[in-house]
């Protein structure tokens, strides 16, 4: 019988519990799970600070394994069939409808309301549907991608890269940008890389621990400060020393601090761009100056919501190259490993920022 690590309901220590193996619908498949992760998403859902989210509920949506059982046929998106054995990665948002008034007219598909996404709002009794589990069971038209490099590069990314490379587009980087990130966890040292491959001449970094600026620094961040031991007028001061006093031309925030919003616009060179990635669960408000802040600095200012089909295909590819996926070799040795029954201490880890990034390994 499959085992799953659930969290049962909100502010309720994880437990593991074994299951019926699922009944497969035609064109569906279970996968045997290799990796999966435990990111900030998840300290969250433990704490019940997402809304929608169906407890009891078996965390994990970025995940990476083998094909174990395939009932029907399953195809990846260049029309391939795929075979019981090979490894695979899937996209954790499901039922994008492709129907409705976002997908169609505004073409914004991470705003459709008929999204679900695995580990986040499919809850234990929509099935194995949860990365912390032996097995995941895959329905149909889940998009599958094989995934050609090992588990653990692709994991040293994540669901970190679909949403940084999301960001780094919303952002527009362009050859030769000067980009702040905000933030030093696995969105923030991705959007540095990907930041870089898009053409940035240089990426500055405030965030903290130490040893995550230190992450940051190895995969190619030219600056680095500590928000904790310097205040806003000292940031401000940084940034401006270091792009003739005007600011970065593009800022991503990605840090879980409401306060970090205003800043990401005040850090930012006049009618450059901001984009905010980093404030998926609600941590309360924050006050700004539309006057000072936004409209006398004409600048550009997005949010970035989830990621499409689009961001983790390409971050598969990228991964999956030889030489594109040298950062995410580097990070490999910040990963840490827990089983399902030490998903408690993975959660509490992530939670002190302790570790870069918790993986979840069943097997
Ligand atoms: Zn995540
Ligand atoms: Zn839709």
């Amino acid at each position: 019988m499959p085992r799953v690590a659930v969290i049962p309901e909100p502010n309720s220590a994880v437990e593991v519990r074994e299951v019926a193996e699922p009944q497969l619908e035609l064109n569906s498949a279970l996968l045997e799970v290799e990796l999966s992760e435990v990111c900030g998403t998840d300290v969250y859902l433990q704490q019940g600070r997402l809304e929608g989210v169906p407890y009891p509920l078996v965390p994990g949506h970025v995940s990476v394994g083998r094909l174990k059982k395939i009932r029907g046929r399953l195809l990846d998106i260049d029309g391939r069939e795929l075979s019981e054995g090979d490894r695979v990665t899937f996209l954790d948002v499901h039922r994008t409808c492709n129907a409705c008034w976002y997908c169609l007219v505004a073409k914004a598909s991470t705003r459709c309301p008929q999204r679900k996404v695995y580990g986040i709002t499919y809850g234990l009794d929509d099935g194995l549907c949860g990365g912390w589990a032996d097995q995941i069971y895959l329905k149909p038209a889940t998009r599958v991608i094989r995934l050609d490099c090992d588990p653990e590069t692709f994991m040293a990314g994540g669901c970190a890269l679909p949403t940084a490379l999301h960001a780094v587009e919303r952002g527009e980087v362009a050859i030769g940008d000067t980009v702040l990130v905000l933030g030093s966890g696995p969105v923030a040292i991705n959007a540095i890389i990907l930041a870089l491959m898009r053409g940035a001449l240089r990426v500055l970094c405030i965030g903290a621990p130490d040893h995550r600026l230190e992450t940051a620094s190895e995969v190619g961040a030219s600056g680095v400060l500590n928000f904790q031991s310097s205040d806003e007028g000292e940031r401000l001061e940084w940034i401006l020393k270091r792009t003739n006093r005007r600011g970065a031309d593009v800022t991503i925030e990605a840090t879980g601090a409401p306060d970090a919003v205003a800043q990401a616009m005040r850090f930012t060179r006049d009618a450059g761009r901001v984009v905010i990635v980093g404030q998926y669960t609600d941590h309360g408000e924050a006050s700004f100056n539309p006057h000072l802040d936004l409209n006398k600095k004409h600048l550009d200012v997005r949010g970035c919501w989830g990621s499409d089909f689009s961001h983790f295909y390409r971050g598969v590819q990228i991964v999956s190259d030889p030489i594109r996926s040298a950062p995410w070799k580097k990070l490999q040795t910040s990963l840490s490993r827990y089983r399902l029954n030490e998903a408690n201490q993975a959660l509490e880890d992530v939670a002190s920022r302790q570790v870069l990034k918790a993986l979840i390994a069943p097997g």
